[in-house]
């Protein structure tokens, strides 16, 4: 499997090595590829979107093209995981001019709502696909507003959903690559399988 992570900005090596783990737990060894320029997503089988700065990796990604590169990688059905920053950029809207927001996770959100009152916490999460609780790591999180139609709500804190799948992308407003739990990238990338003992 080829994994991408976008690379223009963010917590890269984290993905790089949360991704190894998922696909290792399933005999599948992933080949990891950081993404800075346009002509390289098109060989991935999976995308990571990192935690980072969502205006700055949503400016990059535009002037790189791999905007759009993302957009056809989900139109065509592959799997994203997108986390933080990485969520505020698939969103439908994030409320900033500053983000070209890519309309690939029927969601609005606040970029800074969550991260004005916690600036950081973490929480035990029930995770839906997941057995025992999920220990999430939200640093200032952005805060999902509006989920849409076809949107499934995967985890929640305080009733407001934190992670969510729309399609082939799932997306967190935590940092799932910051702990050695690798199931959230399992989640998203072998949603139908069963980890190899
Ligand atoms: N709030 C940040 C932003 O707007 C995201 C923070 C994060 O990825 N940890 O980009």
């Amino acid at each position: 499997m080829q994994a991408g992570v976008i690379a223009v900005q963010g917590d890269v090596a984290e993905h790089a090595a949360a991704v190894r783990n998922a696909a290792a737990a399933h005999d599948e060894p992933a080949e990891v590829v950081e993404v800075r320029d346009s002509g390289i997503v098109s060989d991935c089988d999976v995308l990571l979107l990192p935690g980072g700065e969502s205006t700055t990796i949503s400016r990059l990604i535009r002037r790189e093209g791999i905007d759009e590169e993302i957009r056809d990688h989900v139109a065509s059905g592959k799997p994203v995981l997108a986390t933080c920053a990485g969520l505020i950029v698939c969103s439908r809207d994030a409320k900033d001019d500053r983000v070209d927001a890519l309309e690939l996770v029927d969601v609005s959100v606040d970029r800074n709502a969550f991260g004005r009152q916690k600036d950081s916490f973490e929480a035990k999460l029930s995770v839906a696909g997941l057995d025992d609780p999920f220990h999430a790591v939200f640093i200032r999180a952005p805060l999902i507003d509006e989920v849409d139609g076809g949107v499934e709500t995967l985890a929640t804190v305080d009733g407001r959903p934190v992670a969510v799948r729309d399609g082939p992308v799932v997306a967190t407003a935590f940092h799932p690559e910051l702990t050695a739990d690798s199931r959230i990238h399992d989640l998203a990338f072998f949603p139908e399988n069963e980890v190899v003992a």
